[in-house]
């Protein structure tokens, strides 16, 4: 059967905007003005939910109480690409979530400030635990691309 499988080959590029919403939106101004990370908390479980959510997916109630988590966490999971995808940078590029302090849910970005050229030599510097800071674009644009990570 696997003989018989035709393979297409096609593009996708799609451009298209969309609107943050009202929780999206106070999170990128916090970041755009004042270099703030916000997360939200829900009244019942009362876990700090990075990147905020209108409502908790665990208890089905709205979030309201904004939060100031930390610029520092720790690295809950990660991936170096070395391969290019579409709509992403040249590779090598580092993706890291991390858990930043006072927030129960991490958050992924970019890694950035680490020679990923070798992958052993990489992973020397980021691996699940490792500490990692928040680091702020000195022009934001209200985008998460508007932080990343250095590993400490
Ligand atoms: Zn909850």
């Amino acid at each position: 059967m696997e003989g018989d499988q035709i393979f297409v080959t096609q593009h996708w590029d799609i451009k298209y905007n969309h609107a943050a919403g009202e929780t999206g939106s106070t999170f990128f101004k916090a970041i755009m003005d004042k270099k703030v990370i916000l997360g939200k908390k829900c009244p019942k479980c009362k876990r700090i939910l990075l990147p905020p959510r209108s409502f908790c997916e665990r208890c089905f109630v709205e979030t309201s109480e904004w939060v100031n988590v930390g610029k520092e966490g720790k690295i809950e999971a990660f991936t170096i690409v070395y391969e290019k995808f579409e709509g992403l940078p040249n590779p090598p590029y580092a993706i890291a979530y991390v858990l930043l302090d006072g927030a129960s849910t991490a958050i992924a970005n970019f890694v950035k400030g680490i020679d990923l050229k070798d992958i052993n030599q990489a992973l020397n510097h980021i691996k699940v635990g490792a500490k990692a800071r928040v680091a702020f674009k000195r022009k934001r644009e209200g985008r998460i691309t508007d932080f990343w990570y250095e590993i400490i």
